[in-house]
């Protein structure tokens, strides 16, 4: 019989990485949603950071599967997206591009979670933890709908700042 026990290690290792980037991520998710000047925009990170908040919470939950306390270990991949999105609303503050700049930070995030979550469901899976799967995988579909909602706001965003300039 396959034990896993490697696996199972990894999984604990992500989920308290996610556990990180998720909190990090509702204090920057307020500060997008402010300096968003695009209404859509700013109502998809408005909407996003209340789903986010639900994924910190998910998380919590996946900890108690796991018999696990929840602890967060420091991503330092989320932060270096967060650093980058940061140097954007600071280089960009005065630019009709800025909204772009926003998008494309916002998309990086997604793109990160939607990898992690990825793997964490396929491993979830492998060790027979099927409750654990299926949370992961509700975020999982709530970070893609998010970044394809993105994608359709880049488009008109990125037309606007051709008009206007
Ligand atoms: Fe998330
Ligand atoms: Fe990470
Ligand atoms: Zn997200």
């Amino acid at each position: 019989m396959k034990t896993h026990t490697g696996l199972r290690k990894l999984l604990e290792d992500q989920v308290a990485d996610m556990y990180y980037a998720e909190k990090q991520l509702v204090k920057v998710l307020v500060t997008l949603a402010t300096k968003a000047e695009n209404g859509q925009l700013k109502d998809a990170f408005a909407g996003h950071l209340e789903e986010t908040k639900g994924h910190v919470e998910r998380l919590e939950r996946v900890f108690k599967f796991l018999g696990k306390v929840p602890k967060a270990k420091k991503c330092p991949a989320i932060d270096g997206i967060i650093e980058e999105g940061s140097e954007i609303m600071k280089d960009f503050s005065d630019d009709p591009a800025l909204d772009a700049g926003l998008v494309a930070a916002g998309q990086k995030a997604e793109h990160y979670e939607i990898a992690t979550y990825g793997f964490m469901c396929e491993w979830a899976k492998e060790l027979g933890l099927t409750a654990v799967e299926d949370l992961l995988h509700e975020t999982l579909e709530e970070e893609k709908a998010a970044d394809e909602k993105l994608t359709a706001i880049a488009e008109s965003v990125v037309n606007m700042e051709g008009e206007t300039a």
